[in-house]
């Protein structure tokens, strides 16, 4: 492992004085959550930076809900928001998600902060004796793409990069329409989730639409009848401790007699960044929960869909999967 400083500042102001350009992958100084991923990649020498500057002590972590919505503080855990009454009555998505991720180790941890910012877990990108990721290494190439890609992207990706965004809380949180808070040295900003994650084009290695020296203070999600009813169905190579093949999160609004008003449908494990579908939602609109409605619903989340040999099977997965989830959501799986 490189050696690198650790900061400990007294307040957020002093962390983000000490931190130059977040968001990025060419820099010598990091943030630091609950290092749950940021660990593995120093031991792995992934990533070998000067300093680390810890948010741990300076982030807000409360959990608020109130008429309007949920606040959930940078620094809270994932265990925190999971366990917090209000988040697991009436955001049961979000909830949902995240006991389906990592450990109850890893979630104790983990803040919410770091979850959004984790980095993917392609493998090329994590073992160093791969020369070709530019993820990793600007313009060095990407492994994966003629490679072994079971675990990648079959939405969102380029010719410079196809690697999963491997955070499942995302998938929830862009189904609800959350918005990211972030702080710099200049103020605050707010940039909705679901232009927070960036796709690669031609510069895999930029991932969030963060300016330099700018951390994740808050998420906040609005109230809204489709919050209740929801479903998170995680598809996943063992039954838990492990990322997501293919995940669908969804949220309903259903009229009386059971068809829907309104759907939300995200999925993960497919794309660059959690992957919302709005053609698949509007199609869902006015629909029973019958499965014949569902599947033709279900198919509109193939459009543009591109496999890259071993992971074909996601296509087809995929839409089995909205349709499990809007089941479930629905009362009827
Ligand atoms: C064994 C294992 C299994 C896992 N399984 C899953 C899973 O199934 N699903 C899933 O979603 N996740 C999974 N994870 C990932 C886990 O959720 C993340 O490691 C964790 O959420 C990262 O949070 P952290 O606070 O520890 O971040 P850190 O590791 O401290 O940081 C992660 C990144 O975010 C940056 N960062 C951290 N906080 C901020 C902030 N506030 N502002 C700006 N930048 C920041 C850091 O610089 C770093 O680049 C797993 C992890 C492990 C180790
Ligand atoms: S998919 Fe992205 S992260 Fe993986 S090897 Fe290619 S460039 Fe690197």
């Amino acid at each position: 492992m490189h050696p690198f400083a650790l900061e400990r500042p007294r307040d957020l102001r002093s962390a983000l004085a000490l931190r130059a350009q977040a968001g990025r992958n060419d820099i010598a100084t990091e943030y630091l959550g609950g290092g749950t991923d940021m660990v593995q990649l120093l031991q792995e020498n992934v990533r070998s930076p000067e300093r680390l500057v810890s948010l741990g002590s300076v982030l807000d972590k409360r959990i608020e809900a109130s008429p309007q919505g949920l606040r959930i503080g940078g620094g809270a855990t994932m265990a925190e928001t999971a366990a917090h009454p209000e988040v697991a009555t009436r955001f049961p998505l979000i909830a949902q998600a995240l006991l389906a991720s990592a450990s109850p180790q890893v979630r104790n941890q983990a803040t919410m902060g770091g979850n959004l910012l984790q980095r993917t877990r392609c493998p090329y990108f994590r073992d160093t004796g791969y020369s070709a990721c530019n993820k990793r290494k600007p313009g060095s190439g990407c492994a994966a793409i003629g490679g072994e890609n079971r675990w990648h992207a079959v939405l969102g990706g380029s010719e410079h990069c196809i690697a999963v965004h491997p955070s499942d809380l995302a998938v929830a949180l862009v189904a609800l329409d959350a918005t990211v808070h972030v702080q710099g040295l200049s103020g605050e900003r707010a940039v909705a989730l679901a232009d927070f994650h960036r796709l690669p084009g031609s510069t895999p290695h930029i991932e969030a639409e963060l300016r330099p020296g700018e951390a994740v203070t808050a998420i906040s999600v609005p109230e809204h009848p489709v919050n209740r009813r929801a479903h998170y169905l995680k598809v996943r190579d063992r039954a838990s401790f492990e990322f997501a093949v293919v995940s669908a999160a969804v949220a309903l609004d259903l009229q009386d007699g059971g068809r829907i008003r309104e759907a939300r449908v995200a999925l993960g494990g497919v794309g660059t960044k959690p992957w919302r579908l709005p053609k698949v939602e509007a199609a869902l609109a006015g629909a029973g929960l019958q499965r014949d409605a569902l599947r033709r619903a279900a198919a509109l989340a193939a459009q543009g869909a591109q496999g890259r040999g071993h992971n074909d099977f996601k296509i087809e997965l995929m839409q089995r999967a909205i349709v499990r989830a809007v089941e479930a959501a629905g009362g009827v799986a």
